[in-house]
């Protein structure tokens, strides 16, 4: 009997003990890796606890239902949490943090807010978006990224609005500090879609904008007719985009002015209105270029990304691209300068 009872606790430990290890070796383990991972992500709760008590309240907070509320965890309550966010701005702190560490801030912000636009506040900084478009059209008749959806067009247009920015014409740009979160929108080339599509969403918003018009393209199909153009004229600018769209860097001197003046005398004729703002066709341009820009127009547009400050070369205008991948938080994005 005692041998059987030694032999069953020399089993017992033989089969026992180990499991009994590998589990306090588990417990170990686990203890340790959430000591781990607590240590391992703290810097948005660092970083908000340092920046709560200056930075709380400066926000320009719609309403009370979007304040940002202290946490019940006692050991925390420096730690302020973003809570419910469908509206539209997050505190200074979270924004400085989200723009140092975008990847980190979006894993710990996407619990928490519904409308991501809404993580970004409109800027401040006095540089003026002028956004560029080309088609908008959910059917693709040629490049792809270049044919922007109307469902997007249309919330990028709702963001504009509801982030309280002002849609301003490249007449208003040299006093656009007069106006709240000023912005540009532009459209190149001159697609019908432009008409069928962006414009009666424009109009829903009773935002203005300027079309950069190919005139050898004008009434060809896929491209604008007169009679649209007409149509939209109370919000749609008609400006140049050249006659032909070609590289003017390339051109001798006479044709370049062909380009520049004969599309201006023959958009001017068509719309009856002041034809100063040219769009250099491939973002094209050199120091000729320039200096004969110059003699006909007011503005000029490239696509080398960026916003306008005043006292900028009206004549090397910076511009944001929106493609059709663009969705609506990387337009949030570009529209605040983060990119
Ligand atoms: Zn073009």
């Amino acid at each position: 009997m005692s041998f059987h009872t030694d032999e069953m606790i020399k089993t017992l430990i033989k089969r026992v003990l180990p499991c009994l290890l590998i589990f306090i070796l588990c417990l170990l383990l686990l203890v340790w890796g959430g000591g781990f991972l607590k240590k391992d992500s703290p810097n948005l709760k660092t970083y908000v606890k340092k920046q709560t008590t200056s930075n709380i309240n400066h926000t320009n907070q719609p309403n009370d239902k979007n304040n940002i509320e202290p946490t019940n965890n006692t050991d925390e309550q420096n730690n302020y949490v973003p809570q419910e966010q469908d509206g539209s701005y997050l505190p200074d702190f979270v924004m400085e943090y989200y723009q140092n560490n975008k990847q980190a801030a979006n894993q710990v912000l996407s619990n928490d807010i519904k409308t991501i636009p809404s993580i970004i506040p409109a800027k401040k900084d006095g540089g003026v978006p002028v956004l560029y478009y080309h088609a908008v059209d959910d059917i693709i008749n040629g490049v792809e990224e270049l044919f922007v959806s109307p469902a997007e067009f249309e919330q990028q247009m709702k963001y504009l609005k509801d982030n309280n920015y002002t849609v301003i014409s490249f007449d208003e740009l040299p006093m656009a500090d007069k106006y709240k979160n000023p912005v540009i929108i532009t459209f190149d080339d001159g697609y019908e879609d432009n008409y069928t599509n962006a414009y009666p969403i424009l109009k829903e918003f009773n935002f203005k904008a300027t079309i950069f018009l190919c005139t050898n393209v004008i009434d060809k199909p896929q491209y604008l007719k007169k009679d649209q153009i007409s149509n939209m004229s109370d919000l749609i600018s008609i400006q140049s985009h050249t006659i032909s769209h070609t590289k003017l860097s390339t051109l001798k001197i006479g044709d370049l002015d062909k380009e520049l003046e004969g599309s201006q005398k023959i958009l001017t004729d068509l719309t009856g209105k002041p034809v100063n703002v040219i769009a250099y066709p491939f973002g094209d341009y050199n120091k000729t270029v320039l200096q004969e820009t110059k003699k006909y127009y007011s503005y000029a547009v490239t696509i080398d990304k960026g916003f306008y400050y005043k006292n900028n070369d009206r004549y090397q205008i910076k511009r944001i691209y929106v493609p059709r991948e663009l969705d609506i938080k990387g337009f949030a994005e570009k529209i605040n300068g983060i990119w």
